[in-house]
């Protein structure tokens, strides 16, 4: 893997021309992400996260600017868990997943994901049967299935209850130490980005901008402990007062 390369001049949704839906989403958007790093991407609802995620993803092409995210000719995969689950309704659980494998699902792998995400039970149902938060394990599962280079997720746990979020995070966080891979996961919970992330890019409302981007220093052993992701909250807040509102 190479690092990925985001420099984007600008980003405009809509026409400058008389259009009432123009919208300036993006200016000067420039950073670098490592290979293997896990970087959680912080900003208030509307600033353009969504967006920026589907720029990688390669979904949307309209802007000025440059995305690189590999070296020429090598193109990795990338996973995606959407803001919105995006399942197919007239596809059952298991098949909704194993749509993302050509012709040779995995299946040891889909049934190890359906079991730690307790839906086993439900792999033969279709989507309109299941709760918001089933249907946004499906995705996350789906999203893991491809093992991919690159993983976008955005706001994945949204929907999920408490204790059910905790056991996504640390079952996403076992998976990504077992296989590295890039990580780039839009989040509004701090107290989630800081248990999470290698490097937190906290971004302005629009056009969106990076205001501070910060490692996160915590052993990976502790990233459990609460009371560390407790503290390292605090001292961010006090030494990096400009993050405050973005939150
Ligand atoms: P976030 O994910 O940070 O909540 P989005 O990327 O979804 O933000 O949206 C950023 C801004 O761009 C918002 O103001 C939104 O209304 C606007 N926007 C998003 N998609 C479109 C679109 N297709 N046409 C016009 N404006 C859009
Ligand atoms: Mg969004």
């Amino acid at each position: 893997m190479s690092d990925i390369r985001i420099s984007i001049a600008n980003k405009v949704y809509g026409s400058t021309q008389q259009d009432d839906q123009f919208h300036h989403a993006i200016a000067e958007l420039n950073f670098t992400v490592h290979p293997d790093q896990f970087v959680c991407l912080v900003g208030p609802s509307g600033c353009g996260k969504t967006t920026l995620l589907n720029m990688i993803a390669g979904l949307d092409s309209h802007y000025e600017g440059q995305i690189d995210v590999g070296r020429s000719g090598i193109i990795p995969s990338i996973g995606y868990v959407f803001q919105n689950p995006r399942l197919l309704p007239w596809h059952s659980v298991r098949q909704n997943i194993e749509l993302v494998f050509a012709g040779q699902p995995k299946t040891e792998l889909i049934d190890g994901l359906l079991d730690s995400m307790q839906l086993r039970d439900v792999e033969h149902q279709y989507p309109e049967r299941l709760s918001l938060g089933m249907q946004r394990r499906v995705s996350i599962i789906r999203a893991f299935a491809v093992e991919a280079d690159i993983l976008l997720m955005d706001e994945p746990f949204v929907s999920l209850d408490a204790p059910t979020a905790r056991q996504v995070r640390s079952l996403l966080y076992s998976l990504w130490q077992q296989r590295p891979h890039t990580v780039l996961f839009v989040t509004h919970d701090l107290r989630e980005a800081i248990a999470l992330a290698d490097r937190l890019i906290f971004l302005s409302p629009s056009p969106m901008r990076i205001v501070s981007d910060i490692g996160v220093d915590i052993a990976r052993d502790q990233r459990h402990d609460e009371s560390r992701i407790e503290y390292f909250r605090e001292q961010l807040l006090r030494h990096h007062p400009e993050i405050d509102g973005l939150l």
